[in-house]
């Protein structure tokens, strides 16, 4: 089906899923970011709005408790992620494709809930040495953290088989070119 109102965007961490994000907001302007809340605190220059809406636990607990949540997710132990219905409606109303920046469950999940009118992508990263090593060029995380984060990759890797389409994000210039032709293909 062509025309889509969804775009869902889902890879293990260090695949190259915010570069490829970035790239398509920048390109189509019919492409709106759908800003998730969360109740980790903002890293660096993190906007309140822009990047996430930001919640204490509590506050996100109490919209948990009054559906006010698409879909919700503990992605890392002990934060929440989630989707407010209010930010979709918002999207929506302005015509735009909603393009969700989201992890491989929530992906799934987001696809279940919307079939046919969502394109879900997963970008995989040539392998699982290469991730480590995007990982550890980017330097945002500890040595630590990268290597729970290589971790998790493996077992969310198993999941690839319930996106629509699967995205090898290698040589960078072609991943992009091939993300545009999918946009050409079902968005346009
Ligand atoms: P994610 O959002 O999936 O965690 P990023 O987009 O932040 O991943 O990419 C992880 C790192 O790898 C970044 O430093 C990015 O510049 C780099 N990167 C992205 N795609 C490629 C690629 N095809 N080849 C080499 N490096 C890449
Ligand atoms: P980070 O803390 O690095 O910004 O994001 C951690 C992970 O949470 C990323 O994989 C990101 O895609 C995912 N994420 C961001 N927003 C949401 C959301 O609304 N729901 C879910 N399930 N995951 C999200």
């Amino acid at each position: 089906m062509k025309n889509k109102r969804v775009l869902i965007i889902s890879a293990p961490s260090g695949a190259g899923k915010s570069t490829v994000v970035k790239h398509l907001l920048a390109k189509y302007d019919f492409l709106e970011f759908s800003v998730s809340a969360t109740s980790r605190a903002p890293r660096g220059e993190e906007t309140d709005g822009k990047d996430y809406y930001f919640l204490s636990k509590d506050e996100f607990e109490k919209k948990i408790k009054a559906g006010e949540f698409v879909e919700y997710e503990e992605v890392y132990s002990g934060f929440y992620y989630g989707t407010l219905k209010s930010e979709v409606e918002k999207i929506w109303k302005k015509g735009n494709v909603i393009l969700f920046d989201i992890d491989v469950m929530g992906g799934i999940n987001l696809k279940k809930l919307y079939g046919e009118s969502a394109l879900s992508v997963f970008i995989r990263p040539p392998s699982t040495n290469e991730l480590r090593n995007r990982l550890v060029k980017r330097g945002t995380d500890s040595p630590d953290a990268i290597e729970r984060r290589v971790a998790k990759a493996e077992h969310e890797l198993t999941y690839e088989g319930e996106f629509d389409v699967v995205l090898v994000n290698d040589i960078l210039e072609n991943c992009l070119a091939q993300a545009e032709k999918l946009i050409k293909n079902n968005l346009q």
